[in-house]
């Protein structure tokens, strides 16, 4: 049989259109979905970013505002121990050329010793009288400074901070300002410190982060970026700006707002802005900038402004948060991917199964269809066979038959023969009982009636015999007496056995019930025993023999004659249908015979030369018929 061929699964139906809508859909909402991730991933690192750079400006900020009030504050102490120098005091009270030069030598030592921009003194009348930078040519020495806000503010109460722009250096700077008073506590004079702010600047401009100190009003007062000074992170009110520029505070500044956009708001924790100007060294236009603020002294009342750039920090964040959501986004594409992959390698396995099943179950349909035709087919042979045996059965019924009335025929002739006599005799006795009749001698005819009687009872006897072996026999068999029906068989053979002179033997010692039916085995019994007298037809006498054997199960009969016996050659021939050496034989007898012992679970056949047989057969042929015994059959010892 060749193996099962399995065909590719037919592919799964293609998507309508609405399915193809909700797929593209759902692509949609997906492709949103990661937008959204993305942007929220992207704001939240932005805000993470620019918190953590706020709070690293603010330390910045606390760090260079604590710086710059120490550097105040050291040069605050100065004007303060001058303000006490009797030396000085003295110069002021009397000022004579060669003492103002000492102090001239004395406040240019301090001020180098202090980086000062420059220390002066100047006399009641705010005129100055010695100055540290009195060999340069623009020295303060010889000015007037009267009309300064730090003379008359010092003057006034005793102290005075002022930021403002040198009328002579035009170098913007920090003026300490202290009156000098004698030991009556009235004015000699006022002790100015000049602190400027360029270093403090260079190295502002060192940060990548621009840096700048406003006051009160929001004036840039110094920075990183010398181009803000004197801008402002708001306009000023006109009456304020206009009030300004006449003080000659900062010279004639016209006041701009610094170029950020929104404007910078005075204090800020985080503002994110972005320049219009590009910032050296790296920063561009438009780029943000995080603006923080730092109180530094309330008096005077500046605040100190950082702007960081957040551009690359935020970048990096945002971008490292970016690529997380990509990756997180690509683990979970994937992992849809293979469920997508696996559902789908899952329905396909289905199909194909599915369509292997199907395969399967219309090849064992065809094959169950086979199968049923193969078996009708069967049952109608079976059928026919059944109808044939029956008609062989029929046939061979018939041909038993047939061999029955050939038998028939062939003992009817000497049976007539032997009906004949008894019938001339009762005649003769029927002559007789008349005519004893007519002499009233009613004893001597009763005596022929008798004779009558019993020879008419013999004639009825064979002629019974006759009509019961000529009936057809029936189907099932039964136990059935041997001796009876041999008894039988002698019976119809006897006529014939009596003329040609053959000494039939007598029925046996002892019964046996055998499985047989009682018409057939009389049959084969009268078959054997015709044989028997044809074998010995050309004799002048001769005798037939009967002995018996019995096993067990099985009782044996045998059947031998006076006649010549069985060549090689007829022993060979014995069952073959058709054969005879008699010229009006059939040459069925024996083969019927053994089919019918057959029939019985029995067995015919002739005895072989040399086989050991029971004593007192005669010497001819001798067929052994074997029967097998009755359940209720009697056991029994030999018998001849
Ligand atoms: P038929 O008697 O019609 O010939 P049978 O089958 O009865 O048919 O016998 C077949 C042949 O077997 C006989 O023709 C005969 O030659 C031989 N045969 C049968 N019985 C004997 C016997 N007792 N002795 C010798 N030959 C026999």
């Amino acid at each position: 049989m060749t193996p099962p061929r399995f065909s590719q699964p037919a592919g799964r139906p293609r998507p309508g259109a609405g399915a193809w809508l909700a797929r593209l859909a759902l692509a949609a909402l997906l492709l949103s979905a990661a937008g959204v991730a993305l942007r929220l991933a992207t704001e939240w690192a932005r805000a993470g970013a620019v918190k953590e750079i706020a709070a690293q400006a603010r330390s910045a900020g606390q760090l260079n505002a604590a710086l710059l009030r120490n550097n105040l504050d050291k040069f605050r102490t100065l004007p303060f121990v001058l303000a006490r120098d009797e030396a000085l005091r003295a110069t002021l009270r009397n000022p004579q050329p060669a003492q103002i030069l000492t102090l001239d030598e004395k406040l240019d030592a301090l001020s180098r010793g202090v980086s000062a921009s420059a220390i002066y003194v100047l006399d009641h009348t705010g005129y100055a009288i010695a100055a540290s930078n009195w060999r340069e040519p623009a020295t303060f020495a010889g000015v007037d400074y009267q009309f300064r806000p730090y003379f008359k503010n010092a003057a006034t109460h005793g102290y005075a901070e002022h930021f403002a722009l040198g009328t002579v250096s035009h170098e913007a700077g920090l003026y300490l300002a202290r009156r000098v008073d004698d030991a009556r506590g009235a004015m000699l004079g006022v002790v100015v410190l000049k602190v400027d702010f360029r270093a403090l600047e260079a190295d502002w401009r060192q940060s990548s982060a621009p840096i700048f100190v406003t006051d009160e009003h929001g004036i840039v007062l110094l920075g990183s970026n010398p181009a803000w000074r004197f801008s402002v992170l708001e306009p000023l009110p006109p009456d304020l700006a206009r009030g300004l520029r006449a003080s000659l505070q900062f010279g004639d500044a016209p006041f701009l707002a610094l170029p950020f956009s929104p404007l910078l708001r005075p204090e800020s924790a985080a503002q994110l802005v972005n320049t219009h100007a590009p910032l050296p060294p790296h920063i561009s236009v438009g780029a943000p900038l995080l603006h923080t603020t730092v109180p530094i002294t309330e008096s005077p009342d500046w605040t100190l402004h950082l702007l960081t750039p957040v551009e690359s920090a935020v970048n990096r964040a945002t971008a490292n948060a970016q690529l997380g959501v990509l990756l997180a986004l690509a683990v979970l594409g994937t992992a849809s991917g293979i469920a997508v992959y696996r559902r789908h390698l899952h329905r396909t396995r289905a199909s194909e199964q599915a369509a292997i099943q199907r395969q399967l179950t219309a090849q064992v349909e065809e094959r169950t269809a086979q199968l049923r035709e193969t078996n009708e087919r069967l049952v109608a042979e079976m059928d026919e066979r059944q109808r044939a045996t029956a008609q062989l059965h029929t046939m061979q019924d018939e041909l038993v038959q047939a061999s029955k009335l050939a038998l028939l025929g062939q003992i009817s002739a000497g049976v007539a023969h032997e009906i004949n006599q008894p019938v001339a005799a009762i005649r003769a006795y029927a002559d007789n009982a008349r005519e004893f009749l007519a002499r009233r001698d009613m004893a001597t005819a009763s005596e022929n009636l008798e004779a009558i009687a019993s020879l008419t009872e013999r004639i009825g006897n064979i002629t019974g015999e006759l009509r019961a072996f000529s009936r057809k026999a029936g189907d099932s068999l039964e136990p059935t007496s041997l001796n009876q029906t041999l008894e039988g068989a002698l019976l119809l053979v006897g006529p014939r056995a009596r003329r040609q002179n053959v000494a039939l033997p007598r029925p046996l010692e002892r019964d046996f019930l055998v499985q047989a039916h009682p018409l057939r085995l009389e049959q084969v019994l009268v078959n054997l025993l015709q044989n028997a007298l044809e074998a010995m037809e050309n004799r002048p006498s001769g005798r037939i023999g009967l002995a018996v054997r019995e096993d067990q199960n099985a009782v044996r009969l045998y059947v031998g004659d006076d006649g010549p016996g069985l060549t090689a050659e007829a022993r060979g021939r014995l069952f073959i249908p058709f054969l005879t050496t008699k010229p009006e034989g059939l040459g069925l007898g024996l083969v019927i015979s053994r089919d019918i012992a057959a029939e019985f679970s029995g067995e015919l056949r002739a005895a072989e030369p040399g086989e050991p047989l029971p004593a007192g057969l005669p010497g001819g042929a001798v067929f052994v018929l074997t029967l097998r015994k009755a359940q209720s059959g009697a056991a029994g010892s030999n018998g001849a």
